[in-house]
C-alpha cells in the first residue's frame, strides 16, 4: 500500500498536475514517515494536508472531497510528490510509456483495418458499407 495505489486514477494524475502546477505552497517533515503542508485547492485559502507513508490511512486533508474519510485525494498526492519529487519523476515516464504504447497499438490496429479496407473489392466494399450504416443506426436506437 501506497498513496498511489490507494488513490483512485484520477487524484493521482490530477495531483501531479497539482504538484507541477507549484500548487504545493509548503511542505514540512514533521516525522519519521509524515509530511505536512498547504496545497492551493480551488478556494482562496490553501488546505491543510498531512500524509503518513507508512500508515497511509492516517493521513488527512481538510478539502470537501477527503475531509472526516480515509480516502486519499489530490492533495495529499500532490504533497506526496513534493515529499519524493523523485516517485513523480517515476510516475510521469510510466504514463508516458502508456500513452506511446497506446499510441503504437492505435496504429497498428488503423493499419490493419486500412489494409483489410484495400483488400476489399468494390462489390464487398458496398456491403461492408452497408451493415455498417446498419450497425451504425442500431446503435444509436440503442443508446441515444
Ligand atoms: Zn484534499
Amino acid at each position: 500500500m501506497s498513496i498511489l495505489t490507494s488513490a483512485s486514477g484520477a487524484s493521482v494524475w490530477r495531483g501531479y498536475e497539482y504538484y507541477t502546477m507549484k500548487r504545493v505552497v509548503s511542505l514540512e517533515k514533521v516525522g519519521e514517515d509524515e509530511y505536512e503542508g498547504q496545497v492551493a485547492g480551488r478556494g482562496e485559502e490553501p488546505y491543510h494536508v498531512k500524509i503518513n507513508t507508512a500508515h497511509i490511512r492516517r493521513s488527512r486533508c481538510n478539502c470537501p472531497h477527503a475531509d472526516g474519510t480515509q480516502k486519499i485525494c489530490k492533495h495529499m498526492v500532490a504533497l506526496y510528490f513534493a515529499a519524493y519529487p523523485k516517485e513523480a519523476d517515476k510516475y510521469i515516464a510510466e504514463v508516458e510509456e502508456y500513452e506511446r504504447e497506446e499510441q503504437k497499438c492505435l496504429e497498428e490496429h488503423c493499419a490493419e483495418v486500412r489494409s483489410y479496407v484495400n483488400s476489399l473489392s468494390k462489390k464487398e466494399l458496398q456491403e461492408e458499407l452497408y451493415r455498417t450504416l446498419i450497425e451504425i443506426e442500431e446503435m444509436k436506437n440503442k443508446y441515444w
